[in-house]
């Protein structure tokens, strides 16, 4: 029995994922503000013409350049690990394998998709990356990045987390990269918002405002800005996870998983080691595929397929997407990487495919599988990580039920150590469930309003 996989680096795949090539009903576009399609040139000002080309790719395999590939080696191939104590702890016949993305420098899988956007932007001459960030994990794998690429990095993170959690701010200044609190007074859209609420704890969406304006008004043109989700080029990226997944149970002489699971905020983890999986089953192959959410932002699980915009200040197209509505403020539960409105629209495809089924867990239950796993499996999990632990251990009970040995591979997405706060309020009996209420979630809906419907295309192969 095998308590870790491991691939050597030459065993790293050469090539990304696009399951653009192979989805069985073609996607929606993304809408422009005159409600026409958005043409490659309109992206040109906020990102490298090399990442748009990625963006709108239709090719099933997609080259690794060289130098990605050496920077990904100094943590990758990652860790496959099989849980084997908590199996024991379940008494479970289910095989549970996870894909310890929690090595690399950041702690989470994001430098997968941080290391070649950073690459691509400097082959393009860029000299200044903008971005934003919630809790910190997105701008402190963009910081690592532009440090190995010697491209300056400007974060804006949401001032309240910028208050509250110090450490991985601190994290992006050891790297290089300059942190500021958003709204700051540094861009039109953050006068603007202190002008009439000075008192602000800010958001993603008026942190994406700054972050986009900024890019676009460096009069040289050398200034870019990156987006750590959602986004079809950094789905694609992190389809590396699958692909080294696939290998390394292949090598333990398992052909398939029966379950795939990812947490799912903006769908780049879950689609990272589903996609890969996701070929097979487009081919034939039976496999169970759960991207899972919180119940307190449930938007794979009960909110509609719709066209909405990825921030509030609508600066970006018209995305088909399933949606709580931009204008959705989560409820302040832990687990900051689950709480965006949106779902990636290559996700959001594949669910109204049938391809794969969302769960949403309450976040007490996901709090307690994740003690159960530090205190079986050692490793301290994100509270996002969380999610897709406490669906891998309902799956195990399931299979122990049936009296079925299934395998079951999850997205170990990141660790918990920049977390403890959390934890520690959570065994303290401080933190509560929030499932979305139905009153809220409606008044939330309401900013769809007037806006275009995509049509719900599915082959009904699912
Ligand atoms: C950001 C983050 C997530 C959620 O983002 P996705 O784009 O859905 O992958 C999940 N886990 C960790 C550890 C994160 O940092």
């Amino acid at each position: 029995m095998s308590f870790k996989v491991l691939l050597n680096e030459d065993e790293m795949p050469r090539q990304w994922y696009n399951i653009a090539a192979d989805l069985p009903t073609p996607m929606q576009p993304p809408l422009g503000p005159d409600g026409n399609p958005v043409k490659a040139e309109d992206l040109a000002p906020v990102f490298p013409m090399n990442i748009i080309e990625q963006e709108v790719s239709q090719e099933r395999w997609i080259d690794i350049p060289e130098e990605v590939l050496q920077k990904l080696c100094m943590w990758r191939p990652s860790p496959l690990r099989r849980a084997v104590n908590l199996e024991k702890a379940l008494g479970t016949p289910a095989k549970i394998y996870y894909k310890d993305e929690g090595v690399s420098p950041a702690g989470s899988h994001k430098p997968n998709s941080a290391v070649p956007q950073a690459y691509y932007n400097k082959q393009f001459g860029i000299e200044k990356i903008t971005t934003e960030t919630g809790a910190g994990q997105w701008g402190s794998a963009l910081a690592f990045a532009c440090a190995l690429f010697g491209i300056q990095c400007k974060v804006y993170m949401v001032r309240i987390s910028f208050d509250q959690k110090p450490f991985r701010k601190m994290m992006m200044n050891v790297w290089g990269a300059d942190c500021v609190a958003s709204p700051s007074t540094q861009t039109q859209a953050g006068r603007d918002v202190l002008a009439k609420h000075p008192d602000t704890p800010g958001s993603l969406g008026i942190a994406i405002s700054e972050a986009v304006e900024e890019a676009v008004s460096d009069p040289r043109g050398k200034t870019r800005y990156a987006l750590g989700s959602v986004l079809n080029h950094v789905l694609l990226h992190q389809t590396i996870i699958g692909l080294e997944a696939k290998k390394q149970l292949q090598k333990v002489g398992i052909g398939k998983p029966d379950i795939v699971i990812g947490c799912a905020g903006g769908g780049s983890n879950f689609a990272g080691i589903a996609f890969p999986f996701m070929l097979d089953k487009i081919n034939g192959a039976d496999i169970e595929i759960y991207p899972v959410e919180p119940t307190s932002c449930p938007t794979l699980t009960r909110a509609p397929f719709a066209y909405d915009h990825g921030d509030v200040a609508r600066m970006t197209p018209l995305l088909p997407m399933y949606t709580l509505g931009r204008e959705f403020v989560s409820p302040p539960i832990h687990a900051g990487g689950l709480r965006y409105h949106g779902m990636a629209p290559l996700v959001s495809q594949t669910v109204v495919e049938g391809l794969a089924t969302p769960k949403a867990f309450d976040q007490l239950h996901c709090y307690e599988s994740a003690l159960l796993w530090a205190r079986t499996e050692g490793f301290i999990p994100a509270p996002e990580t969380s999610h897709a632990i406490a669906c891998a251990i309902e799956e195990a009970k399931k299979a122990k039920e049936e009296g079925r040995e299934k395998t079951i591979l999850f997205s170990w997405s990141g660790h918990g150590l920049m977390d403890l706060v959390g934890y520690a309020k959570f065994m303290e009996g401080q933190l509560i469930d929030f499932p979305l209420p139905e009153e809220d979630l409606r008044e939330s809906l309401k900013s769809l309003e007037g806006l275009p419907k995509p049509v719900a295309a599915k082959s009904g192969k699912w």
